[in-house]
């Protein structure tokens, strides 16, 4: 056997060069992203052992803090292309690693222009490694192989693992030696996770490479694409209309939001033509499906991140951290459940779905991604019970959050994961990266819709704020349910016959 050929637990030893690849880069983008907004908001005086800070009003900070997570999801598209278009995978996330040991490495310098340079480096990178280092772990299976998911479960465990290690350490590290040795954490870091892929590439021969034209796609490059948009009337209309609300939006709410519906405007052109430029029908209607799974994800990351930022806040001013009158437990470590969560019951979930695949039930993606989002949104159930509690004592006990988290978990396992692997099912091979950019950046969209719902409790209180998420989500995944016959028509049995393949 050939080291790409090798298998570690049942799984090909490349899966977990990618996992720890995954993992360091995980753990220097959670641990830097833990302490962007208190370093923003810390005075210019510096006040502790951590050192001056920017000086900036919470607002200000929230505002980059927003934008930055947005935008390094949605750069993931352009890491797409790039990768689909002109170098493959596997080198993208080579350059995006490099990137990003460059940017965390910026960072450790106190001046403001170090400051702006590292985070465009970060989202530049990031929009390279992230979308294209999961569509590798799907090109370890070939079409039909039944460990795909499981597979994907794995990554996601290092994923987890990474983000859990950094919540853990960075703050430590920050109270102790500053503000900048936290950020030149993530970049030592970040640099073992560039070294582990690069002396992990003998496991990685056949993954990631520039991919031929093949007989499901022309091989046109972007701009023919986008040229043949004006031989279609149809579609033309549809672009005017983007641009129109574009400018619109401009005007209405500045310039940055002006700039990203334009953006939105022409990745939708794009994918319009790409849509129309596949060769058969399978591939369309494929194309189709994913696009729409598309919308619960924008959805589900647009309630899910309430845990950065609403629920973060209510841990902190309303809810009762009295550990049995021991000691008060700190806001913070309330976000390291998820991770924790996921890392212990990653493979017990897919373990479920499994089974019941084998037992010939229902658990195609788009129903595992249905029900992730009636799980996630359930935990608001007792987010409710939290306000409730609240409004009659004056503060809420610590297990509602518990609860809410461990659903939110749960859903997040259902839909997450699958979501990757469904996409490297899917998505016709030329364009790979490119949907899964798209879906990193649906994603990204959700987490600027969960800032804007987050910050409408301040007008319509929390109770009605998690009601209103609770009622919406479980209607949302409930519809996809109803209308799940059709959708799995559109995949043309992509998933119909997984078996065991090595
Ligand atoms: N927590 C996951 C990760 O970091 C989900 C990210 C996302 O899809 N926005 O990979």
């Amino acid at each position: 056997l050939k080291p790409h050929q090798k298998e570690l637990f049942g799984q090909p030893i490349g899966l977990y060069v990618l996992f720890l690849t995954e993992m360091w880069e995980r753990f220097s983008y959670y641990g830097m992203r833990a302490l962007l907004v208190l370093y923003m908001t810390t005075s210019t005086l510096g006040d502790d052992a951590r050192g001056a800070g920017l000086g900036w009003t919470s607002q200000e900070a929230l505002a980059l803090y927003g934008w930055y997570t947005m935008l390094v999801y949605v750069m993931s598209i352009p890491g797409g292309m790039i990768a689909d278009k002109l170098i493959g995978q596997k080198k993208a996330v080579l350059w995006g690693a490099i990137i990003l040991c460059l940017g965390h490495g910026v960072l450790v310098l106190t001046d403001i222009w170090a400051f702006y340079t590292g985070l465009g480096l970060v989202i530049l990178g990031v929009g390279l490694l992230k979308p294209n280092i999961s569509t590798m772990v799907g090109g370890l299976y070939k079409e039909g192989d039944i460990r795909r998911d499981k597979g994907f479960s794995i990554f996601y465990i290092g994923i987890n693992l990474g983000s859990f290690l950094a919540t853990m350490l960075v703050g430590v590290v920050v109270a102790q030696w500053g503000w900048h040795a936290g950020f030149g954490l993530a970049g030592v870091v970040m640099l073992i996770g560039l070294v582990n892929y690069v002396l992990g590439q003998k496991y990685l021969v056949k993954v990631g490479n520039l991919e031929p034209a093949s007989d499901n796609t022309n091989d046109v490059s972007y701009g023919q694409l986008y040229s043949k948009l004006f031989n279609s009337p149809k579609q033309l209309i549809v672009a005017l209309i983007l641009l129109f609300v574009s400018f619109y939006g401009w005007y209405v709410m500045g310039w940055a939001y002006g700039l990203l519906f334009l953006f939105l405007t022409l990745i939708t052109s794009l994918l319009m033509m790409i849509y129309k430029d596949l060769n058969s029908q399978v591939y369309k209607d494929r194309f189709l499906v994913l696009l729409l799974s598309f919308i619960m994800v924008i959805i589900f990351w647009g309630a899910f991140e309430q845990a950065g930022g609403l629920m973060n806040l209510y841990t902190d001013t309303k809810t009762d951290r009295n550990f049995f009158g021991l000691f008060e437990i700190p806001t913070v470590m309330f976000q390291s459940l998820n991770a924790g969560f996921i890392i212990l019951f990653a493979t017990g979930v897919a373990n479920l779905w499994a089974k019941r695949k084998l037992k010939g039930r229902e658990a195609s993606s788009i129903f595992k991604m249905a029900t992730g989002i009636i799980i996630m949104g359930f935990g608001f159930l007792f987010m409710v019970f939290a306000a409730m509690q609240f409004e009659q004592s004056g503060s809420s006990s610590m297990i509602w959050l518990v609860l809410a988290y461990f659903f939110h978990t749960i859903g997040e396992l259902c839909l997450s994961p699958v979501a990757l692997s469904f996409i490297t099912k899917l998505a016709p091979v030329k364009y790979a990266s490119l949907m899964m950019g798209v879906y990193f950046a649906a994603s990204g969209l959700g987490n600027k819709v969960a800032g804007i719902i987050g910050e409408s409790a301040s007008e319509f209180g929390e109770y009605a704020v998690f009601t209103g998420i609770l009622v919406f989500t479980v209607i949302v995944g409930g519809l996809f349910i109803l209308i799940l016959k059709p959708l799995k028509r559109l995949t043309h049995g992509a998933e119909d016959n997984e078996r065991e393949m090595h």
